[in-house]
This record gives C-alpha cells, structure tokens and sequence, in this order.
C-alpha cells in the first residue's frame, strides 16, 4: 500500500550529520548541528552530571513509575525559578504554571497546540531568518506562521527598524516568537534598550510573547544575565508563553528534556490552563520520561552542584568565544577580504558567516567541512587542530 511513497527529502540541519557520516576523508569537520565538542573534538557530559547520574543509580528509593502528565513537580518549579528568577512576582504569585515538555521542540509544540486549541489569534510571528524547525512546529500545530524582518544581510546586525516596522502592522494580539538570547542561526541579539522598546511595542499591541530559550548560559556564560530579556516582560505583569531546553546548556541533548511555562494573569487562571495542557499532552505521549529532569532537579536543587555546573557552563562558553577570536585572527592574518568582524561580535553557538550556498557547497566538496546551507557554523564544533583547516576553506572559498 506504500509502494508509491514519495522519498522524503533528509532534514536541512539533521542531513548535514548523515551527509558527514558517510564522507569518508579524515580531515572532514561537522559544523552543522549545534551540539558542543570538546577541545579534542568529543562530545562531553559534563562532570556534574555524571555526579547527579551516579547518585540516582545509587538510590534504592528510586522507581521507575510513570511521571504525571505534567511532569516531575520539582523539575518544573526549578526551571521556572531558572528562567524567571527566584524572587519573580508571578512565580510568587502562583500565576505561573509550568509542565515538563520534550527538550525545546517538545516544549514550543506542547505550546503551539494550546494556543491553536485556546488562543484567540492562531497567527504567530517568527524572525527571519529562525531555526529551520519553527515554521514547521508551528504550522503542524495548527498556527499560521508568518515572518517579521530580524536580520540585516548587509550590517550583519539586527534590522531593528524591519523588526519594528513589521511587529507594528501586525495584527492585533498577535502571537510573536522570540530568541530569549543567542538568536539562531544568526548570533544576533537585540540590545537591552532594544528589547525595552521591543517590549512596550508588543505590550501596548497585546501582541502575545512566545519564547524560545534552547541557550541560556551560553551567550554571556551567565545564567541570569542571559535571562535578562524574558525577566523584563515578566516584571509588567503581563502574560507569556516559554520553552526551555537542556540541550545546549546542560548538555542533555539526547534525554531530551525540557520544559513550558505559561505565565498567566492570576494563579486562577494558571490552575485551568494547566488543566488544559493536560489535554494537549495526554494523548500524544501520555507522561514524559523522567531520567533527564531527575538529573536537572538533582543538580538545581543543590547549591554546590548548581555552582558547579555554572563553571563548567562558562568554560563551555568561553571556549566558543575563544574560538571567535581564534578564527577571526587565522582569517585575518591570511588577509582574506571582506570584514570578518561579525565572527566575533555574534553570540552564542553559531556564526552567520555570510558565506553563500555555492561556497558551502564548495567547501564540503573540497575542504570536507559541513554547514548548514545557509552558511551557518557551529562554533562549538571547533577547536585549535581544525580551526586552520576551516580558515584555509574559507578563504579558498572567498577568493576562488
Ligand atoms: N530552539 C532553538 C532556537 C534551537 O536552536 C533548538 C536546538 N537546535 C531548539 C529550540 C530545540 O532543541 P531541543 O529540542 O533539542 O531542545
């Protein structure tokens, strides 16, 4: 009965890993997906949470039953607290409720399929460009995705006035997806002034925030500064939506664990969405798992193990920074033309390098370097052995 299927075509992100994979050349480099390599080019666990996972094995108490629907109580406070702040008002006010999601994605979709279900306007506003799975999640959803203007190719900075301009004529409460920090895949974050004047502009349109943090930590190496932006809408009471990941800055990728907070108008409010997301969520996987938030809860809910993931967090993100800089001057000191500087001014994971798809392409098939087509690089995959490499490819590929 499948026999006329049609191929479907491999991820734009995902693909570049399968495509790596099967490249057989020893010098080949995967800056495609965002997942964080260690100076020798390792995937790594970090130490605390090899300590967390040892102290769960070694607890006899522990079962493994089903999570409720909504997820590991003690997980979701934590995260809340993570995002929001300890001494957030709408946490103290109960007006927050939270479950635990699917890492990121599982999270934006929990959420997109209560807004199309419960929310008024089923339009939502994405930047452009935006990580390639947002459309998708969204449309499936059961959203209308349409796109406001973010970045501008020739400042390589934000389009602040495109941003403005579109967010303006959008419709009323209007539904807007924001980057809480580390912007991808550009590494382009509004200003604090910008993101004050982003916000009395949503506010005073009911334009409803959605945001989207998979990278907090890793953009200053602070937790609570990276936070900054989604504190600021919180404190004028109002309401919004957040889905938080693991992933990048635990380094939990594959438990997939993640959560999504709403922050509602008054705790009476919270208790029924809640109630609603329970439908959402119910039939499409019933619970979610409960190794990855034991693991989170253990290390949040412990100061010592919480300052210890603080530094290995920074030392995670001051290597990226340090390989920015690192690039920048082997592109430099090769005199290749243009103005690399956006190399370091960018945050986060990714550099926008500004390279086009024909050089993407040229790279992979000369320097065995794989990027996601729209020239994006994951910093974190490099380090002091392949970075000359990556340097000589592209300024082969600028100068050919
Ligand atoms: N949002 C953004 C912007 C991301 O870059 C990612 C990961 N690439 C995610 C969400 C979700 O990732 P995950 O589902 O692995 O947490």
């Amino acid at each position: 009965v499948f026999a006329g299927i049609a191929q479907a075509p491999e991820d734009p992100i995902l693909g570049v890993t399968v495509a790596f994979n099967k490249d057989p050349s020893p010098v080949k480099v995967n800056l495609g997906v965002g997942a964080y390599r260690t100076e020798e080019g390792k995937p790594l666990v970090l130490n605390v949470v090899r300590c967390a996972e040892q102290m769960l094995i070694n607890d006899p108490s522990r079962y493994k039953e089903y999570l409720p629907i909504t997820g590991l109580a003690e997980f979701n406070k934590l995260s809340a607290k993570l995002i929001f702040g300890a001494d957030s008002p709408a946490i103290q006010e109960n007006r927050v409720v939270t479950v635990q999601c699917l890492s990121g994605t599982g999270s934006l979709r929990v959420g997109g399929e209560f807004l199309a279900k419960h929310y008024h306007e089923h339009t939502i506003y994405i930047p452009t460009p935006t990580w390639g799975n947002h459309p998708k999640i969204f449309t499936l959803a059961g959203l209308t995705a349409r796109t406001y203007r973010y970045y501008d190719p020739a400042t390589r900075g934000l389009d602040f006035n495109g941003l403005v301009e579109d967010l303006s004529s959008a419709p009323l409460g209007s539904i807007v997806l924001l980057h809480a920090c580390a912007h991808n895949p550009t590494g382009v974050d509004p200003t604090v002034d910008q993101w004050e004047k982003i916000r009395q502009l949503m506010r005073s349109k009911s334009l409803l925030p959605f945001f989207d943090s998979a990278y907090q930590g890793f953009a200053s190496g602070s937790l609570d500064k990276d936070a900054q932006p989604v504190r600021m809408f919180v404190a004028d009471g109002g309401e919004l939506l957040m889905a938080q990941s693991y992933a990048k800055n635990m380094g939990l990728y594959g438990e997939r664990v993640g959560a999504l907070s709403i922050v509602c108008g008054s705790a009476d409010v919270a208790v029924r969405v809640e109630s609603q997301l329970k439908l959402v969520i119910r039939p499409m996987y019933s619970s979610p798992p409960l190794h990855g938030p034991s693991v989170v809860a253990t290390i949040l809910r412990d100061s010592e193990m919480f300052n210890e993931w603080t530094v290995e967090l920074k030392a995670m993100a001051d290597r990226i920074i340090s390989m920015r800089q690192q690039l920048f001057d082997a592109l430099k000191s090769r005199g290749t033309p243009g103005d690399w500087s956006h190399i370091i001014k960018q945050i986060g994971m990714f550099t926008f390098t500004g390279l086009n798809s024909e050089q993407v392409a040229f790279m992979r098939q000369e320097y065995h370097i794989y990027m996601t087509s729209d020239g994006r690089i994951s910093m974190a995959g490099l380090n002091m052995k392949n970075l000359p490499h990556l340097a000589d490819a592209i300024h082969a590929a600028v100068t050919k």
